[in-house]
């Protein structure tokens, strides 16, 4: 509003300025220069102002600006984080226990930070989880950074659950697993105490 008002101010000025007349100093071009000035300050400071916000920030301006003039409820704007995922969740669905080169076939990012995520990995020994050995079920993870330094799995019992140093014996076991609907085989190495070496061997004696 103030914008147009200037604007045709300085128009019908224009206009009254003869071409030999020199501009008047008088109180009325006094006042155009100043609100000119105001304005030019005020695009100023709404510039900086903008800039100096990080995209989120701006975002939120707008959107409250966007509200203010055309009404509305900030709800409306909200958006939905139902199918948000951490990169955690990514790594989760996306793992393998083993890559092979089909499976790095095709990789989009999804598949390449699970990679990312195996290729840290120690695959040398593996931590197992024998709570439900008597229903002859096993599972077998590789170890991490931090396992690997205490020495879990491989001068302390690698059973999970389990901090037993003493007597440790190596195993190789044929681990049978499912994983992304396909049935596969690994061959994995396992340190493991007196007791979780017969829990691991409950159904073979
Ligand atoms: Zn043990």
């Amino acid at each position: 509003m103030v914008f147009i008002f200037t604007l045709r101010k300085i128009v019908e000025d224009a206009l009254l300025i003869k071409p030999f007349q020199k501009p008047k100093q008088g109180s009325v071009v006094h006042r155009q220069f100043a609100t000119e000035e105001c304005d030019r300050e005020e695009a100023r400071k709404r510039r900086f102002h903008l800039i100096s916000m990080d995209a989120y920030e701006r975002h939120k301006k707008f959107v409250h600006d966007y509200i203010l003039y055309y009404g509305g409820k900030i709800e409306d704007f909200r958006r939905s984080g139902a199918n948000d995922k951490t990169d955690l969740d990514v790594i989760r669905e996306n793992h393998r226990f083993l890559w092979n080169e089909e499976d790095e076939a095709d990789m989009n990012w999804e598949k390449r930070l699970a990679k990312k995520y195996y290729d840290k990995l120690y695959k040398e020994y593996c931590i197992a989880d024998l709570s439900r050995y008597k229903e002859n079920k096993f599972g077998f993870r590789w170890r991490h950074e931090k396992e690997v330094i205490s020495g879990k799995g491989q001068f302390s019992c690698g059973n999970k659950h389990c901090d037993e140093n003493e007597g440790l014996k190596s195993w190789e076991v044929n681990f049978g697993y499912v994983e992304h609907g396909e049935k596969r085989n690994a061959l994995v190495k396992l340190r493991l105490c007196p007791e979780c070496s017969h829990k691991l061997n409950f159904h073979h004696r």
